[in-house]
């Protein structure tokens, strides 16, 4: 019986802005997940479907990637959760009628909310070249157009692979096989976008590109230092994690420049002081930094920890760890010593009271973790910001220690999966190695294009087809215009998806909208009901086994939707058994269990208890897997955004109400923003200085080094309690004011976190 999907497309006409909360979840967590869930799923499926959330034999949340404990709660989900499962599990459908009802050209006038309200895509569906609206097709017929637009290439290279971080292991792995034996390693991924610098930095400085952080390691810390991460709103149950580091005695100190809810005050629906009491108060310290300011703020915390010990030899850093397992100590305390306070405390915001506060903490603790997000990595200097964050620890020995590391937050439920399965356009020669023994097949040895490069490949017209796995690229990308128009000049787009968005309104020549299992619903193949795996934020890999009956029978899982394209581009003779591996996903984890380490015994160990953690050198036994061998120091210039008079720095954030691209509706309610999206944050300070008042609707102009200007219109000004100098607004929609070009050294990330803008009175 399917519900009813919205008619209208409401804009920000009912807007309304109240106070900001200082406290998250409570009751109106409760109370708004289970009215989106009824809303989507009706009482009866939601009661069905929400307690399997997160569950050991129930499927895993679609949402971000925090880890369970392996004691689960009944509801062993978050708000977000909540809402993420109620949109792929909804009730609405979206037929072959809808199509022929809304043209394209009318799909791109609608708001991502409304396009993602509309419900599951029931029926692949294809755009003829010249066409006005989408048309049914065979699955057979849709591969038997990607087979003919990739073997008319002059090049594989002519061909991008994109991967969304929620498509499962088995899939990332059989999806990397197939594009390797076509012949590219063009394979960008929504890494690219957010935690790609964290990669780069961790690589570089300890050898591996992940957290080093379990979940028990928080409960042993002395001190969390949550820093340019909003989990509030994007990985709310580590709000629980928090907490209960809190009653055992662990302090935190938050930096951000927003005071978000989720830092300050928790209120744990799962708790009776959660539901009728205040809450559980988080940060012991906030320092509400400016944006970009984060590389300073290590670099003081580097420089005090030095002089302390100059002050007091032998009593402050771990020497034994640094003289046993670290590189270039000398020349990063050289440099640490002689950083200025002025630039410091420019950079920062902050007072030196403040920086010396938060210091005398840092150094008292054994134990030490830093949290982060993308508050650190989407900027121009992300990768040496995350240096300096790691040279912190290195003095400290914060590393290979339980109760301290680094522990980069993940967005997307299996984006760290994605990657540890091959999905990455710069494969390791030892990766390629492994495939070459396992498949007997040459590997594509060039790097590909990660996704900047790639929307400049399609610009360029080098790139002529472009197949995502999943996600939303046109409105996760920087750039829109630039980014769409690019993906305009394609010959062929392919969106492997669940539900609609604003990427199957902006087509290639031809394009095709395959619509695939969601990780609630059965997925059974000839060997019978298959369990898909996923890998958390903290390397923990897990099982997820979907229950409901899929939301139509014409929809293919994205491993049979890989099997099957392989064959049809790679031909009847091709000698990888596509099939073989569809028909049991067994075999393809008996597959990376050869090519991957740290899988060993795969499938039996998938299926005991809570899965089992990935091995990680520096953290099981202080083996630093770099170019040293050793952990390294670094020597990073000084560097924080400059922003010329008149200016503000903007950062793009979330609402309360999304998830990544997805807008499961127009409320914001900790920042007190109510139906509408069209809204910029800025210190009432800076709206004095600059002659706006609160309320005001003012078009917001990214000004870009090269002189192009990029402007998104009539936003809402709303005075808020923001760092001197910065603002902050929405994505997808403030993604317009990103230059394409303006990138993180060395990450190539854009750099939607600082984007210098001037507010111009609208209209
Ligand atoms: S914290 Fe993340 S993974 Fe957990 S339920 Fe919430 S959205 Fe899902």
């Amino acid at each position: 019986m399917a519900r009813k999907a919205p008619t209208t497309d409401p804009g920000d006409e009912n807007l309304s802005v109240g106070p900001a909360k200082d406290w998250a979840a409570g009751i109106p967590g409760v109370t708004v997940a289970l009215r989106d869930a009824v809303r989507q799923m009706g009482v009866k499926r939601s009661a069905q479907t929400l307690p399997r959330i997160n569950q050991k034999r129930g499927f895993d949340c679609p949402g971000c990637a925090w880890p369970e404990e392996d004691k689960r709660h009944i509801a062993e989900f978050c708000e977000n959760g909540a809402k993420a499962v109620a949109e792929e599990a909804t009730l609405r459908r979206i037929t072959p009628e809808f199509f022929a009802e809304h043209s394209v050209a009318e799909l791109g006038e609608r708001s991502g909310y409304w396009l993602g309200q509309q419900g599951r895509l029931t029926t692949p569906m294809v755009l003829d070249e010249g066409a006005t609206h989408y048309r049914p097709v065979s699955w057979d017929e849709a591969f038997g157009v990607i087979a003919e637009e990739l073997r008319g290439l002059d090049s594989p290279d002519e061909a991008v692979f994109y991967t969304s971080g929620r498509t499962s292991n088995e899939a990332a792995f059989l999806y990397q096989t197939f594009v390797r034996a076509f012949g590219t390693n063009n394979l960008p991924d929504c890494s690219n976008m957010c935690h790609e610098s964290s990669g780069s930095a961790l690589t570089e400085t300890l050898g591996v590109g992940k957290g080093s952080v379990s979940l028990a390691d928080l409960g042993k810390a002395d001190l969390i230092l949550v820093v340019g991460q909003n989990p509030g709103t994007n990985h709310p149950r580590m709000l629980a994690a928090l907490e209960k580091a809190k009653r055992g005695g662990v302090k935190i100190t938050a930096v951000n420049p927003l005071p978000e809810a989720g830092l300050l005050r928790f209120k744990n629906p799962q708790n009776p002081s959660g539901l009728a009491g205040r809450g559980t108060p988080l940060a012991d310290r906030f320092l509400q930094i400016k944006v970009g300011g984060d590389l300073a703020l290590f670099r003081a915390f580097g420089k005090l920890l030095l002089e302390a010990e100059d002050a007091a030899p032998g009593t402050v850093l771990d020497r034994e760890f640094i003289d046993t397992y670290a590189h270039g100590f000398q020349d990063y305390a050289a440099q640490a010593r002689t950083t200025g306070w002025p630039e410091i405390l420019a950079a920062t915001g902050l007072s030196r009271a403040q920086i010396q506060a938060a210091f005398e903490e840092v150094r008292d603790a054994e134990r030490l973790i830093v949290c982060w997000a993308m508050g650190l990595t989407q900027h121009k200097h992300a990768v040496p910001t995350i240096r300096e964050v790691v040279n912190v620890l290195l003095l400290g020995g914060h590393v290979g220690r339980p109760g301290a590391g680094v522990c980069p937050v993940r967005g997307h439920s299996n984006v760290q999966g994605d990657r540890t399965m091959g999905i990455y356009e710069k494969p390791k020669a030892a990766f390629l190695d492994a495939m070459e023994a396992e498949f007997g097949l040459p590997m594509p040895r060039e790097h590909g294009l990660d996704t900047v490069d790639a929307i400049r490949a399609m610009r360029d017209g080098r790139a002529k087809v472009f197949f995502a796995m999943g996600g939303n690229f046109v409105a996760a990308t920087p750039d829109t215009g630039v980014t769409e128009a690019a993906l305009r000049t394609t010959a062929l787009t392919v969106q492997v998806s669940t539900k609609l968005n604003r990427s199957h309104a902006v087509p290639g020549r031809r394009a095709l909208i395959l619509p695939t299992l969601g990780r609630t619903e059965v997925d059974r193949q000839l060997s019978g009901e298959q369990l898909v795996t996923v890998e958390d934020s903290m390397g923990l890999v897990h099982a997820s086994r979907g229950r409901l009956a899929p939301a139509s029978e014409a929809l293919l899982s994205e491993v049979a939707i890989v099997a099957r394209l392989a064959r049809a581009v790679l031909g009847a003779e091709h000698p990888v058994p596509w099939e073989e591996l569809a028909a049991d996903y067994d075999r393809i984890r008996d597959r990376i269990e050869r090519v991957v380490p740290g899988f060993d015994d795969f499938n039996i160990r998938v299926r005991r208890g809570s899965g089992f953690a990935l091995p990680h050198a520096p953290r099981d036994s202080r083996t630093f897997p770099t170019a040293t061998g050793k952990a390294n120091f670094t020597v990073n210039a000084f560097e924080a955004p400059h922003v010329p008079p008149g200016r503000l720095l903007l950062q793009t954030v979330r609402s309360h109400d999304q998830y990544n691209t997805t807008i499961y509706g127009l409320d914001d309610r900790y920042r007190g923003v109510h139906a509408g999206r069209r809204v910029v944050f800025v210190n009432p300070e800076d709206l004095k200085t600059l002659g706006i008042e609160d309320a005001a609707l003012v078009d917001l102009v990214s000004e870009w080094t090269d002189g192009t200007e990029r402007r998104a219109p009539g936003f809402r000004v709303v005075s808020y309690d923001t760092a001197r100098g910065c603002a902050a607004a929405y994505f997808p929609e403030t993604n317009v004011l990103v230059p394409l070009d303006s990138t993180a050294d060395i990450s190539n990330t854009p750099t939607s976190k600082a984007i210098v803008v001037r507010l111009e009175a609208a209209g």
